[in-house]
């Protein structure tokens, strides 16, 4: 969805983003610490109501706060 644009639920391009937009809803970050956050970019099909939320890149490449998120969360074994 993020890169193609298209629902994969229901293959409708009524895909919409907050990535690169100023106003963003409650859905906005996931707080690491008391004043650490990593933000999300939301994509929403409007056709089907599928969301896909995604760490923002410039917080992905923020090492110290990957290394408290993995401090926080649980690994997901493969
Ligand atoms: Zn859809």
């Amino acid at each position: 969805m993020k890169k193609s644009g298209c629902c994969p639920k229901c293959n409708s391009t009524e895909v919409y983003t907050t990535k690169g937009t100023t106003k963003r809803g409650e859905r906005s970050s996931i707080g690491i610490s008391s004043f650490s956050s990593v933000s999300i970019d939301l994509y929403i099909c409007i056709s089907c109501g599928f969301i896909e939320e995604y760490g923002e890149e410039s917080d992905l490449k923020d090492l110290k706060k990957m290394e408290k998120l993995k401090k926080l969360f649980r690994k997901v074994q493969p």
